[in-house]
């Protein structure tokens, strides 16, 4: 048993050690995108929309990791692009001009799902990393490189879930929206190959390296513990809080509405996420806008965003965009002093912003939140206790209890599934035998997209 142990923890060790040095920084990986793209499907109570995700869950998944299965590409620009609303919005006109008005065919509500999976796709990039990701490696006793793929391994191993989705991508419209809209020239077997490597990364971890879920909490005990908590902003549940808005909007987009009325399709704080520090350097403790349509970049200005106090003093901030490509749809804002304990805030985005479409709000967007109470006089907030409240997804949450049979005809080696979905020692080393194949499955591993993405716009 100790040696089959050692096999997997050194295997793990080393993967994760090739993996970190092929991206950078913190990320959450492809199985995290695809649950929290579910997650928010199954909130989805629009007609139309909950017709096509019940209609067409697999391409909403294949969506969920199409932006990272590019990062397998020598081309990493084929990872970056569809991460953000330039390749989103050349989809949406895509399937608005093929498929529109009524997308009543199956293959219209396929590419919605698809569209939609995607887009969530690039929105929990930046809830995840700019939030929860940016406070994890402040926090973490170990540093963050590996975060990605440990993630994918505590979703797999403490939800559990052993999802692989089956591969469904219409190659020739994704080569075209690159090539003819986006003039990035990538090819229909180039979205192939990018789709069956990142799927082999999924099936790995849903396959073998769940099994080291309890050495990764010890290199990450705070994001273990909260990456699936819906009080934790950032983590997953909040992800897919947002991205709810985001299906909202893209339909809007799709139905050939320019309206920016109901752009923000998330903030930190609101109110089911109250601000969780008075530290205001905090990532934590920084006012967030989430938005369901890309801005153009130079109509944000410093006169965009006001923070007030209950007085109606203006307290100054600074803001900045969260990445982005041209059309960003991430706001930063960071009090320029510490927010005061129990005291109302009021955050006023001005309606002179505009979306890619060059459409304003009709009027200012506001919302207030109060601050919390320290127990004692100049702490901060309590820490969250006790058991995380029920999942907003609780259906999908059920579904991937049980452990699958491996795929019998996939790439990745067939390895014999744990009779439960407990991971004592001895189950683990059941999986774990079969890594006498180590050549094989080390030269699958190297090529497995894990997790891997990095974006720095
Ligand atoms: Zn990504």
């Amino acid at each position: 048993m100790k040696t089959f142990a050692a096999i997997g923890a050194g295997l793990i060790t080393f993967v994760a050690g090739a993996f970190a040095s092929m991206h950078e920084a913190h990320a959450t990986g492809m199985q995290g995108h695809v649950y929290m793209a579910q997650c928010a499907a199954e909130q989805v109570q629009d007609a139309r929309l909950r017709a096509i995700f019940d209609a067409q869950p697999t391409h909403l998944a294949n969506g969920g990791f199409f932006p990272d299965s590019g990062y397998t590409s020598k081309d990493h620009d084929q990872g970056e692009i569809p991460h953000w609303e330039g390749y989103v919005q050349a989809y949406v006109e895509l399937i608005r001009e093929t498929y529109g008005p009524k997308y009543d065919s199956p293959e219209a509500q396929q590419h919605i799902a698809f569209l939609m999976g995607m887009a969530a796709h690039g929105i929990t990039d930046s809830t995840y990393d700019a939030i929860f990701g940016d406070r994890a490696a402040q926090v973490e006793p170990t540093n963050i490189d590996s975060l990605d793929m440990a993630n994918e391994i505590f979703l797999v191993h403490d939800l559990p879930r052993y999802y692989i989705p089956e591969l469904v991508v219409d190659v020739n419209t994704h080569s075209d929206v690159f090539t003819k809209r986006l003039q990035h020239p990538v090819a229909p077997d180039a979205i192939t190959d990018a789709m069956s490597t990142a799927k082999s990364g999924i099936a790995v971890v849903a396959n073998l390296l769940y099994v080291g879920a309890d050495e990764w909490g010890g290199k990450y005990p705070w994001a273990r513990k909260r990456l699936l908590d819906p009080r934790v902003p950032g983590a997953y549940p909040f992800g897919a809080h947002v991205v709810k808005g985001y299906y909202r909007e893209l339909l809007r987009r799709l139905d050939n509405d320019s309206s920016a009325d109901q752009i923000v399709i998330g903030t930190y704080p609101d109110t089911e996420y109250p601000l969780v520090t008075l530290d205001s350097t905090r990532p934590d403790g920084k006012v967030h806008f989430f938005f369901g349509e890309g801005l153009e970049r130079t109509s944000v200005d410093d006169t965009s965003i006001e923070i007030k106090d209950e007085a109606g003093n203006v307290i100054p901030s600074k803001w900045n965009f969260f990445r982005g490509d041209n059309w960003p749809n991430v706001i930063q804002v960071a009090l320029q002093e510490p927010w005061k304990p129990g005291t109302k805030y009021t955050v006023v985005l001005n309606p002179t912003i505009r979306s890619l479409q060059g459409v304003s709000p009709t009027k200012p967007f506001s919302y207030s939140f109060t601050t919390c109470t320290p127990d004692m006089p100049g702490g901060d907030c309590p820490d969250i206790t006790g058991p995380a409240p029920a999942s907003a997804c609780p259906k999908l949450d059920a579904q991937y209890a049980m452990r699958p049979a491996p795929p019998q005809e996939e790439e990745p080696p067939v390895v014999n599934p744990p009779k439960t979905t407990e991971t004592s020692a001895s189950c683990s080393a059941a999986p774990l035998a079969h890594a006498g194949r180590a050549g094989a499955f080390v030269a699958l591993l190297m090529s497995g997209a894990l997790a891997i993405r990095r974006r720095r716009r």
